[in-house]
């Protein structure tokens, strides 16, 4: 199934150019009490959530997708765990250009292992990314987004998969320069997820999808998830050997080669093989 977050607080199933409304599935969600638990529910519910909606579907309004404004899948993530340089292309493009490495050692992601992008940076493909201010190179980066569907703590390779709710398109907007990753990528609205979640059954192998993204119909990267250093197991068994992961955390999986960047009145296209395309306003 293809799940959409859209106009705020409404709840879709894609299918092809239309979305159908299946808000009310959302009440297999049980009335959430204090202490809240990590991450987001509707990931926690999320085979509940899907059964309502498949009974809900057929009688369900439809609308053209372009009519409507589409949010990001996960709305209240634990935290957004991110690999760097996962592509070899792209560790030698940051070694080879100085606003980027700012004459700094690039280490691997062997020495670096991962970081965390604050929760409060994701917003949808129909918002908008913010640049916070002038004067500062913000690139593009495009990463297939892996989202967790089940709590677990030192999870091993072999189980890892299990994990996972889905798949989707993810921006890491990145300001280049000198401070940590933890800063640089975690400004409002530098995390897109879109254009909406493809369900780990529909997708079960991502080692091989084609993706790319061009700014302004020029295209600026293009790669396959065969090329990264580690895959998304390796990154969902190192991660939760460290933190528990939770329902709706987001693993941003590295970005390859041609990183460049954006400013005020750029859009950028986006596209995964199997999960779709998405456009993305830049202001
Ligand atoms: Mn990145």
């Amino acid at each position: 199934m293809w799940i959409a977050s859209f106009n705020g607080n409404r709840l879709g199933v894609v299918e092809g150019d239309t979305i159908a409304d299946v808000t009310t599935a959302l009440d297999a969600i049980p009335p959430q009490t204090w202490p809240l638990s990590f991450g987001d529910p509707l990931y926690r519910y999320l085979d509940a959530v899907v059964a309502r909606a498949s009974e809900l579907l057929p009688d369900a309004p439809r609308s053209p997708i372009s009519d409507i404004v589409l949010n990001s899948p996960v709305r209240t993530p634990s935290k957004i765990i991110a690999a760097p340089v996962n592509y070899k292309k792209h560790l030698d493009e940051a070694r080879d250009d100085v606003e980027i490495n700012r004459g700094a050692h690039v280490r691997t992601i062997d020495e670096l292992g991962v970081f965390l992008k604050s929760s409060t940076s994701v917003i949808g493909a129909g918002e908008t990314i913010r640049l916070p201010f002038d004067g500062r190179r913000i690139d593009h980066e495009i990463e297939l987004a892996a989202i967790i569907g089940r709590e677990g703590k030192s999870i091993s390779r072999d189980d890892a998969l299990e994990h996972v709710a889905g798949y989707a398109i993810g921006l890491d907007m990145s300001v280049r320069g000198t401070e940590d990753r933890s800063w640089r990528k975690s400004h409002d609205t530098f995390t897109v997820i879109g254009p909406w979640l493809v369900t780990a059954d529909e997708l079960p192998d991502v080692s091989n999808l084609d993706f790319s993204l061009s700014v302004n119909g020029s295209e600026r990267q293009n790669s396959n998830t065969s090329m990264m250093i580690w895959d998304v197991a390796k990154l969902i068994e190192y991660a939760s050997a460290t933190y528990t992961i939770y329902p709706g955390d987001i693993i941003m999986t590295g970005t390859p080669e041609g990183v460049s960047p954006v400013g005020p009145g750029d859009v950028l296209e986006c596209r995964i093989e199997k999960i779709g395309e998405m456009t993305v306003n830049v202001r």
